[in-house]
């Protein structure tokens, strides 16, 4: 994998403190332009851009960037500074979209939760990190290298390794997607004839593409990719143009800024709202709400602009509920604010599905688990990743019977582990977590720092990572009632034909909100937080060493 970058802020889309991480270029530049942190407050009167360049750390004038996309942006902005990465915010952040999102070097996703918001605000157009030519010591070069080499080694051998060059995580999660109920396109051939790989620098991986339209509707055109979506439209009469609208849809969407969860998100609260009569062609301003191609795009654009209605669906799935009224609310599905990757009905109530739950400032599925986490794996492999990821052996019984697991303890481990990669400022993709280990964590600590540790005092850093993390978001005001579950997972979901129930992990029993309030509280005990509301105790914060930090 590559150095990641993280980013932390108020977040608009949940009012909470979140972290969003990303790749590309932009740590690696960092940090050979001599800086491991950068922290930018308050706000310009006009558009500027943030320029690292070694010593010199200027704000640049961005007039004529203003009003660009997120890709014009990065191709100026490279003319100019290339050796460089760099972090741009299109329409959507400048007009401060709640659900934008932008993308390191087009290709990384950072931002989710609103960050161009705030860059927006701050008439902030982009960041950009210079290479420069500070050198990068670490303790024992040889033991790194050694170290890094073996980790190679071990993702060059993966098995499904050229799958995943070949045909994305599009050809990674077809099969998953089918299971899930998710209809599947069948367009395998002619996205791996369009696509190419991209990766950050040294990762044996990628994840992400460059789709190039040769033929067929959009041609020419070329869109920077960080998955592939896998629903098409269904008013399109080839495969080949399906394949086509879809990579337009999602290049707006990119170019634009506007996150695309956020926004299949909204656009089904609103499909759903206006079949039901709530909203009407009088309060969309006259578009009539549908799936149709053309019709999504002019909503995307309207969204980016915050124009006419677009203006509501910017809010995101809570925002816009709250702006239509009472009759909306109960119809949006998002936790803190934020739309959902995992819906646990359409998969099962695993750890990830919850840590959406109980992440401390947003909906975060990613801390809660990896891959091999989902559905209908044996609880030994679970054991097995348990143990390699640091989790003592007088911990094991409290979590793993011999056929169930406990998901709010196991919830709380990987959300320990999970804080590591944020503290190495390691990718925590899916393709490439899987791959470490706590064993590799600490030989790679001693590497670079010379710091010697043993697994559960690295493991107790992750805690008290995840701990501050909480605390930040007590101090905004986030507790229990913010970590509830949506009502609609209580609801049965419909698929074409197929109807998907909340289930438990194995799929044998019904979930109900008594459940899922008996998890949360589980899950505060297992965490040492009051159970009531959430917030972490003293006698927590004194194990911790975080006793001095006031969450008022
Ligand atoms: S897995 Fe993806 S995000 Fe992570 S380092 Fe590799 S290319 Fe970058």
């Amino acid at each position: 994998g590559s150095a990641e970058l993280s980013v932390t802020t108020k977040l608009p889309l949940s009012d909470g403190i979140g972290t969003g991480c990303g790749g590309g270029h932009f740590p690696l530049m960092l940090k050979t332009a001599g800086y491991d942190h950068v922290v930018i407050t308050g706000a310009s009167e006009t558009p500027v851009y943030l320029c690292i360049e070694n010593d010199t750390v200027r704000l640049r004038d961005a007039a004529d960037l203003w009003g660009r996309d997120t890709v014009e942006t990065v191709d100026i902005l490279r003319q100019r500074h290339e050796p460089c990465s760099i972090i741009p915010i299109g329409p959507a952040g400048e007009n401060r979209v709640k659900m934008s999102v932008t993308f390191i070097d087009k290709g990384g996703t950072v931002g989710f939760g609103g960050l161009p918001a705030v860059m927006g605000f701050k008439n902030l157009k982009a960041v950009v990190a210079c290479q420069g030519r500070h050198p990068i010591r670490v303790a024992d070069p040889r033991l790194l290298k050694k170290t890094v080499a073996r980790m190679m080694e071990r993702v060059m051998s993966y098995r499904l390794r050229p799958r995943l060059l070949r045909g994305g995580t599009f050809a990674m999660t077809s099969e998953w997607a089918a299971a899930m109920g998710i209809p599947i396109s069948g367009w395998d051939d002619i996205h791996e004839n369009c696509r190419q790989t991209l990766a950050c620098p040294s990762c044996p991986m990628g994840d992400k593409e460059v789709n190039r339209l040769r033929e067929g509707e959009f041609s020419p055109l070329t869109a920077y990719l960080t998955d592939f979506m896998l629903n098409g439209e269904s008013s399109a009469t080839t495969a080949l143009d399906n394949h086509n609208r879809a990579v337009k849809r999602f290049d707006l969407l990119n170019r634009l800024g506007v996150c695309r969860l956020g926004f299949e998100n909204v656009m089904e609260l609103m499909l759903t709202l206006y079949r039901k009569g709530v909203i009407t062609k009088s309060d969309t301003g006259g578009i009539e709400i549908s799936r149709d191609f053309d019709t999504v795009l002019d909503l995307i654009r309207i969204t980016a602009r915050r124009e006419g209605f677009g203006d509501i669906l910017a809010e995101g799935p809570r925002g816009a509920a709250l702006r239509i009224g009472p009759a909306a609310e109960k119809h949006a599905v998002h936790i803190k604010g934020c739309a959902l990757f995992i819906d646990p009905r359409q998969d099962s109530m695993n750890t990830m599905a919850f840590a959406q739950m109980v992440h401390p400032g947003r909906a975060n599925y990613a801390c809660g688990g990896i891959g091999i986490y989902m559905l209908g794996r044996p609880v030994e492999q679970f054991m097995h990743h348990a143990r390699r990821t640091g989790m003592a052996e007088e911990d094991l019984p409290r979590i793993f019977a011999p056929d169930a697991f406990n998901v709010p303890r196991l919830t709380k481990h990987a959300e320990d582990w999970y804080s590591l990669f944020n503290a190495f400022g390691q990718c925590h993709r899916l393709y490439i977590h899987r791959f470490h280990s706590m064993a590799y964590f600490l030989e790679f600590l001693k590497a670079v720092t010379g710091e010697e540790l043993g697994p559960s005092e690295l493991l107790r850093r992750g805690e008290r990572i995840w701990n501050l993390y909480k605390l930040l978001n007590v101090r905004v005001g986030l507790t229990r009632r913010d970590d509830q579950a949506p009502a609609a997972w209580f609801e049965p979901k419909k698929i074409g034909d197929r109807e998907f129930l909340l289930m438990d992990y194995y799929r044998s029993t019904h979930i109900t909100r008594e459940d899922t309030e008996r998890m949360l509280t589980e899950y505060y005990e297992a965490r040492g937080w009051d159970k009531n509301t959430g917030v972490p105790t003293p006698a927590k914060l004194k194990e911790l060493a975080l006793e001095d930090f006031d969450s008022r």
